[in-house]
């Protein structure tokens, strides 16, 4: 009855990001039914018939700094078993980002997310404000990186201060398919990403968290790890990492195992580029990523693969076959490889922005993205 259910709910959007046929408004909350531990609709399979998915997560602006690293993890041949190469969701805010490493970045295979225009905290923003930041920079990623607009699925808050209902309700009225912003303490077993139909069934660490339903609209929670010493941390970069590249490669270890030897949630590696500037980081994460994808059970894939799998659990002998983990591209673009140099006024200086898409009259900002067709500064969608 469960399964049945959860298949039925769960149709917010299959692989584009349209409504579901009837649009349900946001009701008040039921027990839940649905713990995040538990595994999701897959009753049917032992943790070792299924895969074990990694979710590689970068936040902030993608440019010159971070380009070296993503070819570095990228653009060397390692590959999941379907002999497609592994890919990694970015979390892009927009001050300071280039547009034609964005458009690479999604030529290539990666999911490109939201992590708002201005990276503020938002925790007091109103619903219209969070939707000029989250919906406003999906517009712009999509103006300036090539982004279909409706393959930007999800977004991470700025510092994981989420807005409760203000912000998930924007979420879900501009057709969002899922947020990963919010920590889960509890780690053994590990959450799975669940939706949004039922109370959480989790401390919320970081107030404030959503109060109301927001049917199928989803959240990959950030399942906290623990450092050599025992502390607790959201992202890999915020834990107390050892100082040298054996310590981090077996701090990694410790924490993958966590998920490979129990109910194989999605293990998380939410990262921000600066982490890896100090060598023993880079040299120890790399000796982990390189252990892990030898395996032939495990997969390195983004955020939206990873909840496709969620919704349509299939097990290992099936996997090679599973397309939404396939890697033909036909709709995107090709890579910017001669951008455009858009120099533009902001905050009493110059800015270059780089694009293979038209430059704006203006430098985008916060309801002012210089899109004239935008939605969102024209206040189109979004309604309290
Ligand atoms: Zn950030």
């Amino acid at each position: 009855m469960l399964i049945l259910s959860n298949k039925l709910r769960n149709n917010r959007d299959t692989y584009k990001n349209t409504r579901s046929l009837v649009p349900r408004q946001p009701c008040s909350l039921s027990p839940p039914l649905y713990s995040g531990t538990r595994n999701p609709e897959t009753g049917d399979y032992l943790p070792e018939e299924i895969p074990q998915i990694v979710l590689l997560t970068f936040d902030d602006s993608v440019n010159d700094l971070n380009k070296g690293l993503y070819a570095d993890l990228f653009e060397k041949g390692r590959k999941n078993p379907n002999g497609c190469p592994i890919s990694a969701t970015f979390y892009v805010s927009h001050e300071w980002t280039d547009y034609s490493q964005v458009q690479n970045l999604y030529a290539t295979g990666h999911e490109i997310a939201s992590h708002t225009v201005s990276h503020s905290f938002g925790e007091q923003f109103s619903h219209r404000k969070w939707a000029r930041e989250v919906a406003g920079q999906r517009e712009i990623l999509s103006a300036y990186g090539g982004v279909k607009l409706e393959d930007v699925r999800g977004m991470r808050a700025p510092f994981l201060s989420v807005g409760g209902n203000n912000m998930f309700k924007m979420l879900w009225d501009t057709n969002f398919t899922y947020d990963s912003s919010m920590p889960i303490y509890e780690n053994r077993p590990p959450s799975w990403p669940y939706t949004l139909d039922y109370k959480l069934f989790h401390d919320c660490m970081i107030p404030p968290c959503p109060t109301r339903s927001y049917p199928g609209l989803w959240e990959v929670p950030m399942v906290m790890w623990q450092d050599l010493n025992g502390g607790r941390c959201s992202m890999g970069d915020a834990c107390s990492n050892p100082p040298t590249a054996d310590g981090v490669y077996k701090m990694l270890i410790k924490n993958f195992e966590r998920h490979y030897t129990t109910n194989r949630a999605p293990f998380g590696l939410f990262y921000h580029a600066a982490w890896f500037t100090q060598p023993h980081h880079k040299e120890g994460f790399i000796s982990f990523l390189d252990t892990i994808v030898a395996m032939d059970d495990v997969w390195i894939v983004t955020n939206w693969q990873g909840i496709q799998w969620v919704r349509n659990p299939t097990p290992l002998p099936l996997m090679h076959t599973f397309e939404p983990f396939g890697c033909n591209y036909p709709d995107r673009p090709k890579k910017c490889n001669n951008p455009k140099v858009c120099n533009l006024w902001h905050k009493s200086g110059v800015r270059y922005m780089k694009t293979c898409q038209t430059c704006p009259d203006i430098y985008p900002w916060t309801g002012k993205t210089g899109i004239r067709s935008s939605r969102i500064d024209n206040d189109v969608d979004a309604h309290e």
